[in-house]
């Protein structure tokens, strides 16, 4: 006899990204020689105070609970930092960590939401965003873009952002590495001024930018919408720290208090150990520009070696640490129908290079290469590929 679960049970599918990546760690477990573009997280080491901090925590013995919307220095750290880099005034009441900017995403929806609601989110998006959405009972209204990788206020108009409660904003992007520039944040502010959104703002890739304009924050072109504004980070990209956990949520106080709320029922604080060095990641900042610098010359590696290939287009990604590189012309018409899985099967059996397809992100006929891999894979990894673009194209 099979038990019938609840409605949410039905709605949540496996991760479509993860079937070819756990496929690639098969082949990599059997000794095949592999090479991984799929990776959503920097392959360096946490910085060395970070893990100092965590050792000193851990012999300090007292680790109990601390309150549930983090200890009072870290709060009140981060509400210091984005004082100084956005130029608004922040104090610690608004500001809450939670377990990674996938807790503090899934605790502002859950506040800001109420049953079928529609979120507009740009095309193409990280995978959790209509899952999150669903799982509340929300809508996900999908906006196609205009402007390269990016939406612009009239995508937003034309596709029913105005009907929606809320627009979630990813910049730099995953899965393009598109950055929204001060102009571009400055026509999407008026729309969601005109239309009252509430705008997410997921920034968890804020420090790995390579333009001179470096990162802007929608906040700092429309501060007047600061009330309006649920600004999503943390340290798990910047700092090399994704298995730490540690997501900052910047609201308004009464949403603070509200995401506190249903994180005190949920999970309460997050590690304790965890919170104490996660201070000492403040004083890291030179650790994450050369961290920055490795990936932009990854980033300039990987897109000079994918030029004049036939049929496919590499864009320069102006932050985070991924490309998507556009093969509809190269899969033709069976980019609709799923040419992008095809493409990645066989590039992962024919040349043992993983790749994630783009059509999960709403990106069909494309691929998405993750360039967090050191330079001699990626100069492997572009062997491959145009190999494999090659057999694939017949
Ligand atoms: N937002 C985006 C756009 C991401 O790519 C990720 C990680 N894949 C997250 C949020 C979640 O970050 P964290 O690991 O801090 O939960």
């Amino acid at each position: 006899m099979s038990l019938r679960l609840g409605w949410l049970a039905e709605v949540l599918g496996d991760s479509p990204t993860l079937k070819l990546s756990s496929q690639a760690k098969e082949l990599i477990k059997a000794g095949e020689p592999v090479i991984n573009l799929t990776a959503g997280e920097p392959d360096f080491s946490t910085p060395e105070p970070v893990l100092v901090a965590a050792r000193r925590a851990l012999d300090d013995g007292r680790i109990g609970y601390t309150a549930s919307a983090g200890i009072p220095e870290l709060r009140s750290l981060v509400a210091e930092y984005y004082t100084r880099t956005t130029g608004q005034d922040y104090s610690a009441g608004e500001v809450i960590v939670s377990n990674g900017a996938k807790q503090v995403l899934y605790n502002t929806l859950s506040v800001l939401l109420n049953e079928g609601d529609k979120v507009a989110v740009p095309l193409p998006y990280w995978v959790t965003y209509p899952a999150q959405v669903a799982a509340l009972r929300g809508e996900t209204v999908e906006i196609k873009p205009t402007n390269g990788w990016k939406v612009t206020a009239e995508d937003l108009e034309r596709d029913g952002a105005g009907q929606c409660r809320a627009l979630i904003l990813n910049s730099p992007s995953n899965p393009t590495g598109a950055v929204y520039n001060r102009a571009e944040l400055e026509d999407i502010a008026e729309f969601c001024r005109r239309h009252e959104l509430f705008i997410l703002t997921d920034e968890i890739y804020e420090d790995l930018i390579y333009t001179d304009e470096g990162h802007i924050s929608l906040v700092q072109v429309a501060p007047d919408l600061r009330h309006r504004i649920m600004r999503i980070t943390g340290l798990s990209k910047s700092y090399a720290m994704t298995g730490w956990r540690v997501g900052f949520g910047l609201a308004p106080k009464d949403t603070i208090d509200a995401m506190t709320r249903l994180q005190s029922h949920s999970t309460s604080n997050i590690c304790t150990i965890v919170q104490k060095a996660a201070l000492a990641a403040f004083d890291c900042r030179a650790q994450v520009e050369e961290m920055r610098q490795a990936f932009q010359r990854r980033r300039d590696l990987l897109v000079s070696g994918l030029q004049d290939i036939p049929g496919v287009k590499a864009d320069l990604p102006d932050g985070a640490f991924y490309l998507m590189l556009d093969c509809r012309e190269l899969c033709g018409p069976r980019s609709r129908e799923g040419g992008c899985w095809s493409l990645a099967t066989h590039l992962l059996e024919k040349q043992k290079l993983a790749t994630i397809p783009g059509k999960p992100f709403g990106a069909p006929g494309c691929l998405r290469l993750s360039f967090a891999s050191s330079e001699d894979e990626l100069r492997e990894a572009i062997t491959r590929l145009r190999q494999g673009l090659q057999e694939f194209a017949g």
